[in-house]
């Protein structure tokens, strides 16, 4: 008997009439002869819902009170769909993520899990019980609640197969798969039928809301194949692994955009040495990620150093940067949050030239001005104004051909 682990995401759980569509389909998972393990998202916006009314509250509620509020929002899917297959007769049971025994770092908003001791859920699924696990969640070595970061719930899913060596990791979803591009953007973007963890990982972190970054890169380090396919249909989604043909690399795979990027950039800072260190360390002490950094040539001794942030960090980032600055004599310290990120992925890219050349030529063809490059192995970014998005996204799409992708 195989052990699968499926995940359901919150727009799969958000109503009544869904959460017994969702039973069904674990009950039908179990009835094929497997033991399942469901882990579940919040209902629908619950999450946002949440944090909404924290905010009500406090302007800036202290985050460990966040995490228990927020902890909640899945621990209601879980018990609604333990009921819902009750009421169709199969024996089943909620747990938390501390229950289920999910341990993370202290690190609250986007702890990490540290390890999972997997007992209780073996124990219940040894009695034949069918087992709903609260996603997004854990528990530090303290007991306190902590939460895995926006997107969680896939972490969750990935971290158990991998504990419990499940045979299967389904995340289930309201969209077909992994396409080629946000198909609400792109009307020509196509269903990826496998796509491989480096590119799913790019991604996921630049912006395809799909699957959370963190779960494609744990499926990676631990060769756990990832299914993410819709919970509405039973078409064949995409398939997350390491065994992708060597043809289909050379090719660019998709295209992803990210709104959350807000630009910070220092005018006049003295170029000498240590003064980066300076401005980065106090990020990092912070606890800021910074994605993009340019620094420009010195003119009389002085440079000019721009980098981003997510929007949701920027407020934070100037209050650390601003009186880091003024001690360092910097001229001024600016930010600009009308800013978008787009990239293409692709294996192939790594060794072939011309790919950045043509994406810059697409770009500059729709009139739309790059304000910053970046470029990993297999990802090409570039930082342009918000409201020029959707152009760029769709241009490409065409430019690199990706409408015929073979489904
Ligand atoms: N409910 C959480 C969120 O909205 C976690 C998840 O859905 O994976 O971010
Ligand atoms: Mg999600």
């Amino acid at each position: 008997m195989a052990l699968i682990v499926q995940k359901y995401g919150g727009s799969s759980l958000a109503d009544a009439d869904k959460i017994k569509n969702v039973a069904k389909r674990i009950a039908s998972t179990k009835e094929k002869g497997n033991d399942v393990v469901a882990v579940v998202s919040a209902m629908g916006n619950t999450t946002d819902n949440l944090l909404r009314l924290a905010q009500q509250i406090h302007s800036e509620p202290d985050e460990r009170e966040v995490d228990v509020l927020l902890s909640t929002g899945e621990i209601i899917s879980a018990t609604l769909v333990a009921m819902a297959l009750r009421s169709l007769w199969y024996d089943a049971v909620s747990l938390s993520g501390a229950q289920a025994g999910i341990f993370t770092d202290k690190i609250h908003r986007r702890a990490r899990i540290s390890k999972i001791e997997p007992e209780r859920i073996l124990k219940e699924l040894k009695s034949g019980k069918i087992v709903i696990v609260a996603g997004f969640q854990g528990m530090t070595l303290e007991m306190d609640t902590t939460t895995l970061g926006r997107g969680g719930s896939d972490t969750t899913a990935v971290a158990l197969a991998i504990a419990l060596h499940a045979g299967a990791c389904h995340i289930y979803t309201d969209v077909e798969g992994v396409f080629t591009a946000d198909p609400r953007l792109v009307p020509d973007a196509v269903k990826i039928n496998e796509i491989g963890y480096e590119e799913m990982l790019e991604l996921a972190s630049y912006g395809s809301k799909v699957m959370h970054n963190r779960a494609v890169e744990l499926g990676e380090i631990y060769s756990m194949p990832i299914l993410v396919a819709s919970s509405f249909t039973e078409n064949p989604g995409t398939l997350i692994h390491g065994g992708i043909p060597m043809e289909i690399r050379n090719k660019v795979r998709g295209i992803a955009q990210d709104l959350n990027v807000a630009k910070i950039t220092i005018l006049g800072l003295p170029d000498k040495p240590g003064v980066a260190a300076q401005i980065f360390q106090a990020l990092a002490d912070a606890d800021i990620s910074v994605d993009t950094i340019v620094q420009n040539a010195s003119v009389n001794n002085l440079a000019d150093l721009t980098f981003t942030v997510t929007r949701t960090d920027l407020s934070k980032a100037l209050r650390t940067i601003d009186p880091l600055a003024k001690k360092l004599k910097a001229r001024e310290c600016k930010s600009d949050t009308n800013l978008g990120k787009v990239s293409i992925v692709g294996s192939g890219m790594q060794n072939t030239p011309g790919y950045a050349a043509k994406m810059f030529t697409t770009l500059s063809a729709e009139n739309i001005n790059i304000q910053l490059i970046t470029t990993a192995e297999i990802r090409i970014t570039c930082i342009i104004e918000e409201g020029m998005m959707n152009k760029a996204v769709q241009a490409l799409h065409k430019a690199f051909e990706l409408d015929k992708t073979a489904a």
